[in-house]
């Protein structure tokens, strides 16, 4: 294969980012926290609205970090969408925790409320309410939040929104992630924006946002000696690649414009074949399009998914099925499942294609005219 590949969303730099991490080596701020921390945490707050950001070295860690701070433990349960990366789910096993999969609505691919709802009322009539909800904004979308917020603030149910992959994205004119009690953003590698890893927690409590900051560096208590009265983890982002997300956020906008460009050429080449469907663009918001997904009908389109797939592989194209839900993966086998058919449908059916904001008319049309091929194969 001599043609080059064509990444499925590889980091876009913008140029500014060598300047901050420049000012950070000609300071000697290479030590976690530093001054680009701060103003990364302060630029973030901005850019988002949300009143307290805290600056990590992954979602993940953000995401263990309001478990620990919504006071989830042992025994309690987290109702949390199916449809998902398993990083959304892990920190719910870390503090010892059960995760209870919800299953998608169609119109976002996110959380159903409706079974949210189910779920909630069963639980909350026996006795014994959920601990936390965790809802997932897939590929650069919101979730259905209103009834979502209704549901839980009527039985007191903190929801910690995750929103690694909707950063840019609205719900009603406001930034998906800030609605919770404490929302959670990745800047990992494959994001709208990157600085290689790294991640942000995001409340409107300034205590909250004051014990996560101090969780995240080893809890040291406020004594000139070392001690500690509680467990920390060294969680912080490093000032070095705060500088490069300072370079990131800057182009923030131009990012959601060229994805949103993708989708829209995507969407002109392949929407008049038989059996494809996008990822829908719910009426609450707007939707980044951090990647552009497809569904493909096999009996309509002439073969299935996975053919799709190969095919764009052979051509050095990367393709990825849409995220395989949590309650068919073998390590969270026995936790409970409220509906799932439709995570599983979007899962067979379900394509991402390739959207990084830096690729070219020329490999866009590459991408179309392989899915092209792989239709007129079959139909002649
Ligand atoms: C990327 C991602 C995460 C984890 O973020 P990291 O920064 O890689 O730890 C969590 N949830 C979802 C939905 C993600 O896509």
């Amino acid at each position: 294969m001599t043609s080059q590949r064509i990444h499925l969303s590889p980091p876009h730099m913008s140029g500014q980012e060598q300047l901050y991490v420049r000012e950070a080596f000609d300071s000697n701020w290479i030590a976690p926290v530093g001054p680009h921390v701060t103003a990364f945490e302060q630029e973030f707050c901005q850019v988002t609205g949300a009143p307290f950001a805290v600056a990590v070295s992954s979602g993940t860690a953000a995401l263990h970090l309001s478990m620990i701070l919504t006071g989830v433990g042992p025994g309690d349960e987290v109702l949390v969408s199916t449809l998902t990366f398993a990083a959304s789910v892990n920190p719910i096993i870390y503090v010892g925790a059960r995760p209870v999969f919800i299953d998608s609505e169609r119109t976002s691919w996110n959380m159903d409320p409706n079974l949210l709802a189910e779920a909630i009322e069963k639980r909350v009539k026996a006795g014994r309410p959920p601990k936390a909800v965790v809802v997932v904004q897939l590929y650069g979308q919101s979730a259905n939040l209103d009834p979502i917020m209704e549901l839980c603030g009527r039985y007191n149910i903190p929801i910690i929104e995750d929103a690694a992959e909707a950063l840019g994205a609205t719900y009603k004119g406001k930034t998906p992630g800030t609605f919770g009690l404490f929302g959670i953003y990745s800047f990992n590698g494959n994001k709208i924006i990157t600085t290689s890893g790294g991640g942000m927690l995001v409340t409107a409590n300034g205590e909250l946002a004051a014990h996560a900051r101090k969780l995240a560096t080893q809890a040291r208590d406020d004594a000139p000696h070392y001690q500690h009265s509680e467990i920390g983890y060294n969680y912080r982002l490093s000032n070095v690649l705060a500088g490069i997300g300072r370079g990131q956020l800057a182009v923030l906008e131009e990012r959601v414009q060229a994805r949103r460009r993708n989708f829209e050429f995507y969407r002109q080449a392949l929407s008049d074949l038989p059996g494809i469907e996008f990822q829908p663009e719910a009426p609450w918001g707007r939707h980044t399009r951090w990647l552009t997904c497809i569904t493909i009908d096999p009996d309509e389109f002439g073969v299935d998914r996975e053919t799709v797939r190969l095919a764009l592989e052979a051509a050095n194209i990367e393709a990825r099925p849409v995220w395989k839900p949590m309650h068919l993966q073998p390590v969270f086998q026995g936790y409970e499942s409220v509906g799932g058919l439709v995570a599983e449908d979007l899962f067979e059916r379900g394509l991402c294609l390739p959207s990084g904001s830096n690729l070219t008319e020329a490999e866009l049309s590459r991408v179309v005219e392989t899915i092209v091929k792989c239709h007129r194969q079959v139909t002649g």
